[in-house]
């Protein structure tokens, strides 16, 4: 039996990276897809990747900036027109921003990062949790990050935002949980994808392989995780394995988070 069959599964940020990889999986483990994202090309190439090896996975499109609450509700509305319900939701989208100081931290750069990965969050849940309330079920997963459970030097804005990712995913727990509803979130560290790349280009413009390569170094398995990793742990919060497991911010990064 797969993990997700004919399950709804709703994903933003699902045109690369860790929404991609968690769509690709939930493909595989039977689901039927709602994709998500502000970058149309590379959204309907992530379509097409997925239609090659699961053709007969039933994918919908939508072109959306979730950081906008108007086009949340269009994602919302045309999931629910396309597949009438939704089973679970993988709340990814997310940008890292500019790495600097906070006092000189670029005010507009900073409410950017808020408006996505905060208020994106937060609209998500808005327009999606009344949907599962009912259909009395729902799973939801949130993406923090390890900057969600400690600090992270020259990120404030974004360990802010995931910060709050996990105190929201507290009180969705709280206030839903009696609607047969599950709420989490994973807080990734290091994981290989475009976004990633990019800020080893900004820690070291010269060479980010090296930048890299020492990053690594300070983690207990001495590399990165690949998105892979992330989505397998993602689908089983997505699904009823996972049916007693609510409120949690559930650490993804080889176990660096615990070093003092
Ligand atoms: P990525 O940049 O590789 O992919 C992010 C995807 O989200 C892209 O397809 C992008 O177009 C889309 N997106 C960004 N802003 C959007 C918006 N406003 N509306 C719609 N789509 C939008 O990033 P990733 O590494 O896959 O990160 C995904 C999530 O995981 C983010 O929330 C990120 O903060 C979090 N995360 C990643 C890591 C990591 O190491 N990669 C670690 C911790 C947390």
């Amino acid at each position: 039996m797969k993990k997700l069959e004919n399950k709804v599964i709703a994903i933003t940020g699902a045109a690369m990276g860790l929404g991609l990889a968690t769509a690709i999986e939930a493909a595989q483990q039977g689901a039927q897809l709602a994709l998500v994202d502000y970058n149309e090309k590379a959204l309907e190439e992530a379509k097409q990747f997925i239609l090659k090896d699961y053709p007969d996975t039933k994918v919908t499109t939508v072109v959306a900036d979730v950081s906008k609450e108007e086009e949340v509700k269009k994602y919302v509305e045309e999931t629910v027109k396309a597949f009438g319900r939704i089973d679970g939701f993988y709340n990814n989208a997310g940008i890292e921003g500019k790495q600097a100081p906070m006092t000189e931290y670029d005010v507009e750069v900073f409410k950017k990062v808020i408006g996505i990965n905060l208020m994106g969050v937060y609209y998500g849940m808005r327009y999606i949790l009344p949907i599962m309330q009912k259909q009395e079920y729902g799973r939801i997963v949130n993406v923090a990050s390890v900057g969600g459970i400690r600090g992270v030097m020259n990120q404030t804005p974004y360990v802010a935002s995931k910060h709050a990712v996990s105190g929201m995913t507290k009180n969705a727990a709280l206030e839903f949980g009696r609607h047969g509803i599950t709420t989490n979130a994973i807080a990734p560290g290091a994981i290989l994808t475009p976004m990633v790349a990019e800020a080893f280009k900004q820690v070291n413009p010269d060479d980010p392989q090296a930048a890299e390569t020492e990053y690594a170094q300070a983690n207990p398995t001495k590399r990165l995780g690949l998105p892979e990793e992330v989505a397998k742990v993602v689908v089983f919060l997505l699904s009823e394995d996972a049916s007693y497991v609510n409120g949690q911010t559930i650490a993804i990064d080889g176990g660096e988070s615990n070093s003092y």
